[in-house]
């Protein structure tokens, strides 16, 4: 009953009794958001160094809160990770963002952020051709970004999981680049398509000693490794000038747009590819 529960609230500080039930609430709230598809997928462009048009988008999810609002995805993602909900809300992201980009003009690809739970999960190759099925969307101008928790998680059945993806025709990219540990054997060791430069990387270009060499030398392995490699958070035109010297191929961040809902991907797409 509810004395019961008050009760068992007592030996809790007042502020960690407080956080708790935020957090009891927001699970709460998760779940049934789920239920109702209160979420949405925001699409940020990413640009082409070597066409100068945009060449595809990511795909971020979005919560809206009926009471706080917008809220992060770095704020819910873990939560619906340690809930199991990540591998139904990742599937749903999946099929919308495939539905979406089957529309685009066909040179433009979407990328879909897998976290590591949903990698693992049994589920994630079928989820994935059946997405493709469905929405008639090439698996070519599909690619998914996975992080380096995934490797470290489970590196035996990822090789096999990263295969059967390629077999679909799938592009994979190594997302956060720099941020984990042992990049450099992961990367020789599976099959990844491209390499993401972490933002923070970048945020240091021009300003932080050290940090213009290990950007030139992430893009030359990439180069070397015949990946393409992709510059994440380019807010500054002093980052675009410095990453097009180095090479880079692609870029996103800011700079170019920030990530936009559904309805305004059309603009974006005319803004910078033109008609
Ligand atoms: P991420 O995959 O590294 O995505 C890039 C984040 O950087 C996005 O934050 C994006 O809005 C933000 N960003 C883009 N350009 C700039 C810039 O110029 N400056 C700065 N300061 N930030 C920029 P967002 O949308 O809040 O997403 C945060 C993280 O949440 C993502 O990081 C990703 O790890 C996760 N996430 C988002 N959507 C999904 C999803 O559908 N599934 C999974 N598993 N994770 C997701
Ligand atoms: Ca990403
Ligand atoms: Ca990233
Ligand atoms: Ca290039």
């Amino acid at each position: 009953g509810k004395t019961e529960a008050r009760g068992s609230f007592r030996f809790f500080e007042p502020e960690m009794d407080a956080r708790l039930q935020a957090r009891r609430l927001l699970e709460r709230d998760l779940r049934e958001a789920l239920t109702r598809e209160a979420f949405e997928v925001y699409y940020q462009p990413i640009y082409s160094l070597d066409t100068d048009r945009v060449c595809g988008f990511e795909a971020l999810l979005r919560w809206n809160h009926p009471v706080r609002g917008f809220i992060s995805p770095a704020e819910f993602i873990p939560i619906a990770e340690e809930l199991g909900l990540i591998v139904p809300l990742g599937e749903w992201v999946l099929r919308r963002a495939c539905e979406v980009a089957a529309h685009w003009p066909d040179g433009l690809k979407v990328a879909v952020n897998v976290s590591a739970v949903q990698f693992t999960s049994a589920s994630l190759v079928t989820a994935v051709r059946e997405a493709l099925r469905r929405t008639g969307l090439p698996g070519r101008r599909l690619e998914l970004e996975i992080t380096e928790s995934v490797l470290v998680a489970n590196p035996g059945s990822t090789t096999a999981i990263l295969h059967s993806l390629k077999a679909l025709g799938v592009r994979v990219a190594m997302d956060d680049f720099g941020t984990g540990y042992s990049s450099l054997s992961y990367l020789r060791s599976f099959p990844f398509d491209k390499i993401k430069i972490d933002q923070s990387f970048v945020r240091d270009l021009c300003i932080k000693d050290g940090t213009d060499f290990i950007v030139r030398a992430v893009i030359g392995l990439g180069a070397s490794l015949g990946m393409t490699t992709t510059a994440e958070g380019v807010e500054t035109e002093a980052q675009l000038a410095q990453l097009r010297a180095e090479g880079c191929d692609e870029v996103q961040g800011y700079l170019f747009s920030r990530p936009v809902p559904v309805s305004e991907v059309a603009d974006v797409i005319r803004r910078w590819n033109g008609n």
